[in-house]
């Protein structure tokens, strides 16, 4: 039998980014061994480790997260595009990710391990990516979690949450439109002449998640519309120069940026605006419950002027 201090230092150790081998010889311990203490976030018999640890929802009394900013950015992504499952009864935050947006992957992990101080996996399929964090106290933290579809139950926000919302309404609008959202160029011909301008969209299925991406936009003070039954509009010009300030562009890692990018071009639109995500998996879904082909939304009492949103 070891001591729970030996197992505390192999713990922290691979927490503090060693591999299993190093930690196992370390310690002079057999790897599998080490690998049991590790990996098996349930069978940690330490409460004083991370893994271990109780959540804030589980602090007695129940308290907030240390990095509300973070959490609200982690909520967002969750509503968007996450999802709680449980492997081998342990239950597991996935968020999907568009692969070519390598940053919103690093910020994603990194908001994970500000809430939990967990460590963080991906699994890549074609072009997504899921960033994923194992823990029994993921569904304390994101109530929300639930049998089915996100638009298929009622997605309400527990009064703890909506504090937060009400402090952090940015950064959770930020993580709903790098999950479900995108910014774009439209292109609008009045009288022959050819105008550009930018708007943000978000998009979901759920009636309640739309209501709550509305109800963030107006605590920030942001126009907004339904473009369609699906989808929240910011296409006001102060409303969207106010998102420009703390969301922006869904950015490209650094190897995948132009090398000379061209110094006349809009600040942000060098990089494709739309991820392939909404692509793949949104269009044709709505296009399926409409019964028709996928096309850019004409915004009503408008329908000669708005031609196809620019795809880069
Ligand atoms: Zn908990």
């Amino acid at each position: 039998m070891y001591s729970l201090e030996l197992r505390r230092k192999a713990r922290e150790m691979y927490a503090g980014g060693a591999t299993i081998a190093e930690t196992a010889r370390a310690h002079g311990l057999p790897c599998p061994t080490v690998r049991d203490w590790c990996r098996k976030v349930f069978a940690t018999d330490d409460p004083t480790h991370p893994w271990g640890a109780s959540c804030f929802r589980c602090d007695d009394p129940a308290g907030f997260p240390a990095d509300p900013v973070s959490y609200a950015y982690l909520l967002g992504l969750y509503l968007g595009d996450g999802d709680i499952s449980a492997v081998r009864d342990t239950p597991r935050l996935r968020i999907s990710c568009t692969a070519a947006y390598t940053d919103l992957l690093v910020e994603c992990a990194q908001a994970m391990r500000a809430v939990l101080p967990n460590r963080t996996g991906r699994v890549t399929r074609g072009g997504c990516t899921v960033v994923q964090s194992h823990s029994r106290h993921w569904p304390c933290l994101f109530p929300q979690h639930g049998r089915g579809r996100k638009h298929e139950r009622p997605i309400v926000l527990a009064h703890w949450q909506r504090d937060i919302l009400t402090a952090h309404p940015k950064p959770f609008l930020r993580g709903l439109i790098h999950s479900d959202g995108w910014r774009g160029v439209n292109h609008t011909t009045v009288k022959g002449k050819r105008y550009e301008y930018v708007r943000y969209q978000f998009a979901n299925e759920s009636a309640d998640i739309l209501a709550l991406c509305g109800w963030a936009l107006d605590l920030v003070g942001a126009e907004w519309r339904y473009s369609r039954y699906n989808v929240v509009s910011v296409a006001k010009k102060h409303s969207v120069a106010l998102l420009e300030t703390f969301i922006g562009p869904k950015t490209l890692g650094p190897q995948s940026r132009p090398s000379n990018p061209s110094p006349d071009s809009a600040p942000f639109s060098a990089f494709p605006l739309r991820t392939s995500a909404f692509a793949v998996r949104i269009a044709p879904r709505v296009s399926r419950l409409r019964g028709m082909t996928a096309r850019p939304c004409t915004p009503p009492g408008r329908p000669s002027t708005v031609s196809r949103r620019r795809r880069k």
